[in-house]
């Protein structure tokens, strides 16, 4: 069973203890939490219970909580957003929950009911609905959670667990337009192995990544492009988002294979441009091809994809000391269309033909 008794509490913060509602200019990205937040526990014997919408607050853990020693962790990152009309709504949110779901199964961690929790999270919004933003391009970023509590020191997974899911208010990605992003492909550092956890969203892929972004972000570039484990020549991703290229009017990415976080932002490239029949092509290549394509004049276009920013145009590639121009340091045509699309779509302002957006009301 993975849950009984699947009734929300409801606590609600007295009026008079809500916070103020931050500057919608200054948001920024996680800088700010909403009044309320949910939770729900799980151990062997109870499944999922506990469940409540509650005052955000501190939580209290066990010194000896095993998340804190042995890492199980997992998260994700979605969005509300607000149209013009004044709904909100969430994009392909079950995806956000299935992939959670998958994450906990490779973490040893219990899995959850995904039509109730996405209950739960409408609930939520619905109550804290003032925080959602109505400034152009800024959302609700959605932060569902699962943690190992369990007090315990021996490695083993651990027998109890708290989700929970916060929600923060945060500016539009590019409040001053597009800007492209200077990409130092990393030849040493490795993001993920094959049989490892690349796949999943789970904390310990974040930590291990650190080092890597510190170095390159002090040689003054935005992100570091991935390269695979083993021969360290087979793209991967850039910093914590998919990443695609151009390459002769042909769109080309990486396929999952398991090293790679399965983006919904990738997959919804994916879909539009079969909907718009532009070519694609899911296979591996390499950083020589990629670097070879520039040369040649073949590289068109390259952008990253990913729920904050939805697509990052690439004006920069450097490799082994040589920086590469792409799409003149600007923004390609492709990615402006993709941007384009998926943010309309996410707002309510284009035609949802894939039937991708849930309204929370
Ligand atoms: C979350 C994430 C992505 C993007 O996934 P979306 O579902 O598109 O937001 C890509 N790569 C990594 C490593 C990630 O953590």
């Amino acid at each position: 069973m993975l849950h009984k008794d699947f009734e929300i509490a409801v606590n609600k913060l007295p009026e008079e203890q809500r916070k103020q509602k931050p500057d919608q200019d200054k948001l920024g990205f996680g800088q700010y939490y909403a009044d309320h937040m949910f939770t729900m526990r799980w151990n062997r014997q109870d499944g999922w219970h506990d469940a409540q919408i509650e005052p955000y607050g501190n939580i209290s853990l066990d010194p000896a909580a095993m998340v804190l020693h042995y890492g199980q962790a997992i998260f994700e990152g979605m969005k509300a957003y607000r149209s013009n009309d004044g709904r909100i709504l969430l994009f392909r949110p079950l995806d956000n929950f299935a992939r959670m779901n998958q994450s906990a199964l490779r973490m040893c961690m219990p899995r959850f009911p995904e039509e109730r929790v996405l209950q739960a999270l409408k609930a939520l919004i619905y109550l804290d609905q003032d925080w959602v933003p109505s400034e152009p391009g800024a959302t609700l970023y959605i932060r569902p959670t699962m943690v190992a509590i369990e007090p315990h020191l021996g490695l083993r997974s651990a027998e109890e667990y708290l989700f929970y899911i916060i929600n923060s208010p945060v500016g539009a990605y590019y409040s001053e337009g597009f800007s492209p992003t200077k990409i130092y492909v990393e030849d040493s550092y490795v993001r993920a192995v094959p049989g490892g956890v690349g796949f999943a969203k789970t904390a310990g892929n974040y930590a291990a990544s650190l080092k890597a972004q510190v170095e390159a972000h002090n040689k003054g570039f935005t992100q570091v492009l991935w390269l695979d484990a083993v021969e360290h020549k087979y793209i991967e991703e850039v910093g914590t988002s998919n990443i695609f290229f151009v390459i002769n009017d042909v769109l080309v990415t990486p396929p999952l294979g398991g090293s790679i976080l399965p983006g919904i932002t990738r997959d919804s490239v994916l879909k539009l441009a079969e909907e718009w029949e532009i070519p694609v092509e899911e296979r591996r290549l390499t950083i020589g091809e990629v670097i070879q394509a520039a040369e040649d004049g073949s590289l068109q276009e390259s952008f990253g994809t990913g729920t904050a920013a939805v697509i990052s145009p690439v004006g920069e590639l450097t490799y082994c000391e040589k920086t590469y121009t792409i799409a003149g340091g600007g923004i390609g045509p492709l990615s402006q269309r993709f941007y384009d699309a998926i943010q309309e779509i996410q707002f309510g302002a284009r035609e949802d033909s894939q039937n991708w957006v849930v309204p929370v009301c």
